[in-house]
This record gives structure tokens, sequence and C-alpha cells, in this order.
């Protein structure tokens, strides 16, 4: 199912997208008003209930938030975790001075602010006072269903919810001058999300999933999910390993190359530019940097 968190007028409520993507019907009658983080929290009483609604009114004029507009906690992110992109980031010299392109021996994982979430079609602040050197990175979001610790491989996947599309906006000169990255990536409205939270049982094979993105309708980045150094099963491991994994918790799971700071010289984003991410399955965010 794809479901999403909606605002029409004041209201703001969970709504389930009909197959043909556009279509977004309320399912207050049927959630009786919960969030979206709750309703996944109560999935196995809620999920046939959701699936099986007719008859649910469509709305015209709703506005689509983030499926999750406000997290209970930081969302966790991993960087370098595709080898092109490890490579160029790099190469870069934004990573270090020594311009290593060594793949990580561990996954890297960083968090990102709840207050840096926003909608999927919403504007993203460019942040002049704080940063010149703005950049994009479309990743796959896996978010948790049924929390946990010490999470095996084998067990990883019966934990994810479902998958959301995130634009890691990253403030490369903040990332790469502060030495820690929760700064660089934690600006307000930096991570845009979306457009729907679709539930794990609508991918039957997470990795054939295409990860892209186009900066004004150029295509920057574009690789398959399976090309992750660390996969889906193995940052649940790893995260889970000393910290409980909560329902609803997010996980960015890395961005493939092709991202502004990969070229020489680095394309960073200007006001006006428009940013799409799209993933197979899951449809595309596109956000206007503002
Ligand atoms: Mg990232």
């Amino acid at each position: 199912m794809k479901l999403v968190t909606f605002r029409a007028g004041e209201r703001e409520a969970v709504g389930r997208v009909d197959d043909d993507g556009t279509t977004v019907r309320d399912l207050t009658g049927v959630t009786g008003g919960l969030t979206l983080l709750a309703v996944i929290e109560k999935w196995d009483e809620l999920s046939g209930r959701i699936a099986a609604a007719t008859d649910l009114p469509a709305l015209v004029d709703a506005r689509l938030r983030a499926p999750i507009p406000t997290p209970r906690r930081d969302l966790f992110a991993v960087g370098k975790n595709y080898r092109d992109h490890a490579a160029e980031f790099g190469r870069s010299g934004y990573d270090t001075p020594q311009r290593s392109e060594d793949l990580p021996e561990r996954p890297i994982v960083f968090s990102k602010a709840t207050t840096s979430v926003t909608g999927p079609y919403d504007d993203v602040e460019s942040h002049p006072s704080v940063t010149s050197e703005l950049d994009y990175e479309s990743e796959l979001a896996v978010i948790i269903g049924k929390g946990g610790r010490g999470i095996s491989r084998a067990d990883a996947l019966d934990h994810v919810w479902g998958y959301t599309i995130v634009n890691d906006v990253t403030a490369r000169d903040v990332q790469r001058d502060h030495k820690q990255w929760l700064l660089g990536k934690s600006l307000d409205t930096h991570a845009p999300m979306g457009p729907w939270a679709v539930s794990a049982d609508e991918i039957t094979d997470v990795g054939s999933l295409e990860v892209s993105s186009r900066v004004n309708g150029e295509l920057r980045q574009n690789a398959p999910v399976k090309d992750l150094i660390f996969d889906v099963p193995e940052l649940i491991r790893v995260i889970s390993a000393g910290i409980t994994l909560l329902p609803g918790d997010i996980i960015a799971t890395g961005t493939p190359a092709g991202v502004g700071v990969g070229f020489d010289p680095p394309r960073f984003l200007s006001r006006g530019d428009v940013v799409e991410c799209a993933i197979t399955g899951l449809g595309s965010i596109r956000n206007t940097i503002a």
C-alpha cells in the first residue's frame, strides 16, 4: 500500500493512494485520526482494515506532507555506501585532504535532525548565511516497522515496514569544515521525503529498485539499490547491534554517484534549481531551491 500524510485546510491526516499514483483517499474513518507513525506502530491491527477499506472519499485539495512529518527522533543516514559515490566524494577533497578513494570497511552512520524533514514538493531553503555549497543526494529510505535490538541479517527484513524516498540535501562546506556531518546534513528543510510510504509487501526485490535524480531535468544519478556496499539487512544489523530500533525509525541508505561535489568543478545547487529524486515503485519527489 502507498500511504501518505496530507493536509487539507487545517486538517492533517493519513491517506491511501490509488494504484494510479495520483488519487489520495482519506483514511480517517479507518484510522480514527491516527498519525502515520501511530498507524505503523499498530500495523498488525490496522493493515487488514486499511487494505480492505472501500468507498473512501477522494481528496481534491490535499497537499502532501512528508509521510512521517515529525519523526520521533533523528533520521539515521549512511555515508559513502555506493562504490562510485565513495570514490567521487573521496576525489573531491571534501572528505579528507588526502583525497582517498578507499571504500569504507564499516557503514558510516550519521543523523539528520527531525527538523530537516519537509514535504515531497516543498521548497528547500538555501540558507545563504550558512552555506554556499548546496548539494543533492537521492536515496532509498527504509521505514522500520517492528522495533528491536540485536537484529540479525536473516531477520532484518521482517523489521522493515516499508520504503520511501529521501533527498539527503547536504551543505558541503559545512560538512567539510565541521568534520562531523550532523550540521551539514541537518539544516531546516534539508530532508525532503515522500511522496508516499510504500509498504514492504509491494516491493518484491528491494535490490532491483533504481535510484535516480535530475537537476532541472538533467539526469545526474542513476543506480540500482543492489549496488549498495552495505545492503539493507546489513545496515539494520549494524545499527541495531547496540541501539534499539523503534517503529517508524527512518534509515536513509546512501546515495549513488553523480552528486554535485563529484563533478570537477563541482556543480552545486543555486536558487531556482529544481531537484527531482525518483525510485522505481516509490514515485518521485520534486523540490525547488528557494
Ligand atoms: Mg546521503
